[in-house]
């Protein structure tokens, strides 16, 4: 901007009539000098839509090929794809979440309610199973955006709320009046049969900051362990925002312990299988491992970048050196899992920073 400056200048002075705009124009530069530097907010690392920006958004890689050849069709009618995956077992979702539920002899269970499409969830239940009585729903976790739209079964006669203690401890304590409590309440392991299907939930801990589910059907091998992973793709941001890391990396192991061939995770539109817990947890690794063997060098160049600050804005150096490891860690990443799993290039980053976090305080 100087160089420019004094080069606008320069010219300036080559034409007689506007020699007393050269004399503002280095003015303006020499005052520019002397000043101190407005302060330029960061305000993000933002995605760009200008084609001259490194962040531009066309230069993030599309989805692979193999993911998006498992997206299910979504209806035109309802915006919603709705399979049974197993005979009685149904498998919902609007492409971003989902849900399932369960037709019985005896009736019907709902696990989950996302707000995005929970009001359609009545009416498409009603079509399945035209004969059978909505008897039981049950929560994942406390987290509005995957039991949010529950208020409309709350009218149902005779409906059970199923939930863990904690879970509905928090919801009992939040101000979202709309949310139905639960009115079955367990703590530990919760299992029941229903018309004959074996129900097992267990209490976990992987995501959500107050106590997480993981529902099991045994029969239908289908287990239910919401917010962990995004099959086919790496995890959403900072491991889906899980508020424990180590609990979150100590799920994959819980996990794998059960029988399973379906995996409902709650987002995107792809139903998990077994695999996709084990690229996951072997992405999930690589990240600890590769951002925590980074981590000896993380002080040396806190130390130096702080230096280079003259001392004055520690947290300017602490910034400088989480974004140096973090580039480092992430361009190691994006190199090995850009052709294994989807969406790498958006989430690395943020994988990389959370396990530097992790590791700065434990
Ligand atoms: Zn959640």
């Amino acid at each position: 901007m100087k160089a420019h400056t004094k080069m606008t200048a320069t010219l300036l002075l080559a034409t007689p009539l506007l020699a007393g705009l050269s004399a503002i124009a280095w003015a303006t530069a020499a005052m520019a000098e002397t000043q101190s530097p407005k302060p330029q907010f960061n305000t993000g690392n933002d995605i760009g839509y200008d084609v001259n920006d490194p962040s531009y958004f066309a230069n993030y890689a599309p989805e692979l090929p193999a993911m998006l050849a498992r997206m299910p069709e979504i209806s035109a009618d309802t915006g919603l794809h709705l399979s049974e995956i197993e005979p009685g077992l149904f498998f919902v979702t609007d492409g971003v979440y989902q849900s399932s539920f369960l037709v019985t002899d005896e009736g019907i269970v709902v696990f989950d309610a996302p707000p995005s499409y929970a009001h359609k969830l009545p009416d498409l239940i009603r079509k399945t199973a035209p004969d059978s009585q909505i008897r039981y729903l049950i929560y994942s976790h406390n987290h509005s955006d995957h039991i949010g739209g529950a208020g409309v079964f709350a009218k149902i006669e005779g409906l059970d709320i199923i939930a863990n203690e904690r879970t509905a401890e928090s919801l009992g304590k939040s101000d979202r009046t709309d949310l139905p409590l639960p009115t079955i309440t367990f703590s530990g392991d919760h299992q029941f049969e229903f018309g004959g299907v074996p129900i097992e939930i267990a209490t976990a801990s992987f995501h959500a900051e107050d106590v997480d589910t993981i529902i099991y059907l045994p029969d239908q091998k289908f287990v239910m362990a919401v917010d962990t992973i995004t099959p086919g793709e790496v995890p959403f941001m900072n491991f889906g925002a899980t508020s424990d890391v180590g609990a979150y990396m100590t799920f994959f192991d819980t996990i794998l312990e059960y029988d399973f061939e379906h995996l409902l995770s709650g987002h995107v539109s792809v139903l998990g299988m077994r695999e996709d817990v084990i690229i996951n947890r072997d992405y999930a690794f690589d990240v600890r491992q590769t951002a925590g063997k980074m981590m000896t060098t993380f002080f040396d160049e806190f130390e130096t970048a702080f230096a280079n600050f003259e001392y004055k804005n520690a947290n300017l150096g602490y910034r400088a050196a989480i974004e140096s490891v973090r580039r480092q860690c992430a361009e190691e990443i994006i190199d090995r899992w850009q052709d294994k799993l989807s969406v790498v290039d958006v989430w690395a980053d943020s994988h990389c920073e959370t396990v530097i976090l992790y590791n700065i305080m434990h």
